[in-house]
């Protein structure tokens, strides 16, 4: 039987190691945490409401989501709110139909873009209308968590969605289900606290190493954060070139905030115009009542809101945002930041640039011999930075080592 080591415990690396299971590969997957999830980390507040700490909107076009929360047996709940519609404070009186139109130039001219290009850039040069420049600079920086300076073109080709869209949706007792189901399929080959330091691979195996093992497997895919791959010791290591390209991938900073209100609240998703962050209502569906959740992306605005566990200034600026929200319970908020120093965490998600025309993807997730990469980051194009992407990145990694041990027999 064909052996593979799976390195990370998050939606791709499960999915990558439960597709090699179902093939009749024997997997071992090293997870760093104590947990399995990864990004997908759900919790639930004093009082029971659940809070996603992570990936919380499951929008349209999640196909390979939907297939498996229905193979899983899991089923969604809709957050009675639309991911894109939001309520903008103070109101710039845009015209919705123009706004679409006006995204549609710029998915066009993303498109065309070369792979430098940055999506400050195409925004000055497309969009004439300063309030509907605003909303879609607003919206590209929020949503992939990486200041607008920074931000590669390449993450305008579907600015569209985050204007348009059906009601978003989360799993029925977390989203983080779907990686705990997984692992309970994988039973006992999934090994937690077991951070991977370094990998051997070569034409005929791999060898991993934790900080006291040493594992052998005839394949191994690596399906951990880009920042964390960054720091993985690789023998014989990667090539410059792809070192480079890993390298200049912006990586997001991110945090979310959730806090209980005293009584439920009307579904509504409202965002600061100026200050860049929104807040929204996720009812409780198991304990009744509503948590007001709110997203601060990219490090501009954390720094505006001061994002700090313990600082209370976000609360009270989501107050002045929505001051028809009822008494919040600010001592039983959860905060969780996702920054990101390149190093243990690998912050939100990565902000994918340089993608060749002819490619799909990006060449990071190309596999190296018997050596696979999953993870958001090497996704399908317009898929990075979603669980959706982490869903495919991981069924491409598993066909691709299927392939390799295919060929070696
Ligand atoms: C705050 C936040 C909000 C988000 N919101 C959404 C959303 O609304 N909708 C959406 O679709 N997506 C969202 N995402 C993105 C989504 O969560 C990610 O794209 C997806 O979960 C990434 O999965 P992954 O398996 O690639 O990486 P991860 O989930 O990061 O998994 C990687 C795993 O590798 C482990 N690891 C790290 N180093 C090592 C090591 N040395 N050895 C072994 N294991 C290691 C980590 O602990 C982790 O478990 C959000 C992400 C964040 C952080």
């Amino acid at each position: 039987m064909k052996t593979c080591c799976v390195i990370g415990a998050g939606v791709a690396g499960l999915t990558a190691a439960d597709s090699l299971a179902q093939s009749g590969v024997e997997v071992v997957v090293l997870e760093a945490r104590d947990r399995v999830g990864g990004r997908v980390w759900s919790d639930r507040l004093e009082g029971g409401g659940l809070v996603e700490r992570g990936a919380e909107f499951i929008t349209a076009g999640y196909d390979a989501t939907d297939a498996m929360v229905e193979r899983l047996g899991l089923a969604y709940a809709g957050m009675g709110i639309r991911y894109p519609d939001r309520a903008l404070r103070p109101d710039p009186g845009i015209d919705r139909a123009e706004a679409l139109r006006v995204a549609g130039l710029v998915e066009a001219a993303a498109a065309a873009a070369g792979a430098d290009a940055m999506a400050i850039d195409i925004l000055d040069a497309v969009v004439e209308d300063t309030r509907i420049r605003e909303l879609l600079a607003s919206r590209a920086q929020s949503a992939s968590s990486v200041a607008l300076e920074l931000l590669p073109a390449e993450r305008l080709r579907t600015i569209g969605h985050l204007l348009d869209d059906g009601e978003t949706r989360r799993v029925v007792g977390g989203n983080q289900q779907l990686a705990l189901r997984l692992a309970e399929g994988l039973g006992a080959a999934v090994r937690l606290s077991t951070p991977v330091l370094r990998i051997e691979h070569g034409p005929t195996g791999v060898r991993v190493h934790t900080a006291d093992d040493v594992i052998e497997a005839d394949a191994c895919i690596v399906a951990v954060p880009l920042a964390v791959t960054e720091h993985i010791a690789f023998e014989p290591p990667l090539s410059a070139e792809r070192r480079a390209a890993m390298a200049a991938i912006p990586i997001g900073q991110a945090a979310k905030l959730a806090v209980p209100a005293d009584e439920p609240v009307a579904a509504a998703a409202i965002m600061s115009t100026p200050g860049r962050f929104w807040a929204y209502t996720s009812p409780c569906d198991e304990v009744g009542g509503t948590v007001v959740g709110s997203w601060a992306g990219g490090s501009p605005v954390l720094d505006l809101l001061e994002v700090d566990e313990g600082s209370t200034v976000w609360a009270r600026e989501i107050r002045a945002l929505w001051p028809e929200l009822p008494a919040l319970d600010v001592d039983a908020a959860s905060m969780t930041v996702w920054r990101s120093d390149r190093e243990w965490t690998g912050g939100t998600y990565s902000a994918v640039t340089g993608i060749p025309d002819d490619r799909d993807r990006h060449p990071i997730g190309d596999a190296i011999g018997r050596l696979g990469f999953a993870g958001e980051h090497t996704a399908p194009r317009d898929w990075t930075a979603t669980i959706e992407g982490a869903i495919r990145s991981g069924q491409r990694a598993a066909e691709d080592i299927l392939s390799t041990l295919g060929e070696a027999q």
